[in-house]
């Protein structure tokens, strides 16, 4: 597959009426010239380009998809209430409903507010955090993404140094560093963030190390912070309960969103009662926080993940696909490292420094009708089948190939 006619005539257009023709994470001149910039449809690990071209799905709309592009029970009580309405004049009572389950589920929330997106999330978060304590001072681990709003954001232009003032920066897994940026913040300490693993892009995922998670914990009792997790991207991928609930440290605050509703605009923060007056007294809303249409995508995502099977079926497919990568690479004699949970994989060539080797394959990938990224974790979905991923790795081989 080559970038079709339709592609590039839209390209073209885009070119005039968009910024740089794209913006953000889904702006494909930031990774691949051969990786389509435009999807009409999904279904199943399938993704449909404009011109027709049809790609096994690796990226999964970028983490939000977890059961599959429309899946049939999702897609029921999302038409049902569509039916009915989304965006009405006060709030769906399936919020109350999604609040229960989400508590019900999840042993660090004793209460759950929704909104939109992980952004929406992680600064309702930092805000609740700040109104409990009177505090400002936020730690934020290095390279590490919450979002892309300017006290956030990684990216400089048209941040300004104040709207970032009051984040002191750690270096995850390294717990000395924490307890020196919490010095460092000193009595203004509000909030310490910090991601389930390590998932900056452009380098090996990291693995938590449960010291430093039980470490975070402590210092935040002992300063009166809050510990703030950012589940955004690993949540209800790695496990429902939270993604450090196997560990048996649980957050203050959690942030939500990306898996939550299976690709409906749907965000969360849930708290613990020690935090419910804070959440109540701050002011954070939002035109479309409030539609029925994502909470009942939501409820039918959570009802499905809670049935026990979806998980391990995507550690039993992200196993045989990094076994099959790991054996592809050998037998083309390249060193590769796959790193992270292997529902949320990545993949780098050793001594690939400029990333060149791993975007060609990619890109060689994407030719054969694999969607994956060179720099950016990998996200499986439960639709993905053992033998999806047998056709996905028989695509791979190729792309190996390719590489010579
Ligand atoms: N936190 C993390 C860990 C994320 O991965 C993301 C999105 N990639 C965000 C926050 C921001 O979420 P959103 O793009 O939905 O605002």
């Amino acid at each position: 597959t080559v970038l079709g006619d339709r592609e590039l005539a839209l390209r073209e257009r885009a070119r005039h009426v968009i910024p740089g023709g794209m913006y953000g994470h889904m702006n494909v001149a930031a990774f691949s010239t051969a990786h389509p910039q435009f999807m009409v449809s999904g279904d199943g690990c399938r993704v449909t380009d404009a011109d027709g071209h049809e790609y096994l799905d690796l990226m999964c709309g970028w983490g939000p998809v977890v059961l599959g592009h429309r899946h049939r029970g999702v897609n029921t009580a999302i038409l049902d209430q569509l039916q009915r309405g989304d965006c009405l004049d006060g709030t769906s009572p399936l919020a109350v409903d999604y609040a229960e389950l989400l508590v019900d589920t999840v042993p660090s929330a004793d209460w759950a507010m929704f909104c939109k997106n992980g952004t929406d999330a992680t600064t309702t978060c930092v805000t609740t955090a700040r109104a409990a304590t009177g505090k400002r001072k936020v730690l934020v681990a290095n390279g590490a993404y919450h979002g892309a709003v300017p006290w956030c954001s990684l990216r400089g232009a048209g941040v300004t140094g104040e709207d970032q003032a009051h984040l002191v920066h750690y270096e995850y897994n390294d717990l000395a560093s924490a307890e020196q940026a919490a010095a460092e913040a000193g009595d203004d300490l509000a909030a310490i963030l910090v991601c389930p693993m390590r998932h900056d892009v452009r380098r090996d995922q990291e693995l938590v190390d449960p010291a430093f998670a039980r470490g975070l914990r402590a210092l935040a009792d002992r300063t009166g912070a809050a510990l703030i997790l950012d589940d955004v991207r690993c949540g209800h991928r790695l496990d429902l309960r939270g993604s450090w609930e196997p560990l048996g440290v649980r957050p203050d605050l959690t942030a939500w969103s990306k898996a939550l509703a299976n690709g409906q605009p749907l965000g969360a923060v849930t708290g613990t009662d020690a935090l419910r007056d804070a959440a109540r007294s701050i002011y954070v809303t939002g035109s479309f926080w409030y539609a029925a249409v994502p909470l009942a995508a939501g409820l039918a995502t959570l009802r499905e993940l809670r049935k026990g099977q979806a998980l391990p079926d995507m550690l039993r497919t992200g196993t045989r696909l990094r076994e099959g990568l790991a054996a592809q690479a050998t037998a083309h004699g390249y060193g590769i490292r796959q790193t992270g949970p292997v529902q949320m994989p990545v993949l780098y060539f050793d001594g690939d420094d400029d990333l060149s080797v791993g975007t060609a394959w990619a890109e060689a990938a994407a030719k054969r009708g694999v969607y994956l990224h060179p720099w950016h974790n990998w996200f499986l979905s439960a639709a993905h089948t053992d033998a999806d991923i047998d056709e996905i790795l028989e695509r791979t081989d190729g792309a190996f190939t390719d590489l010579r």
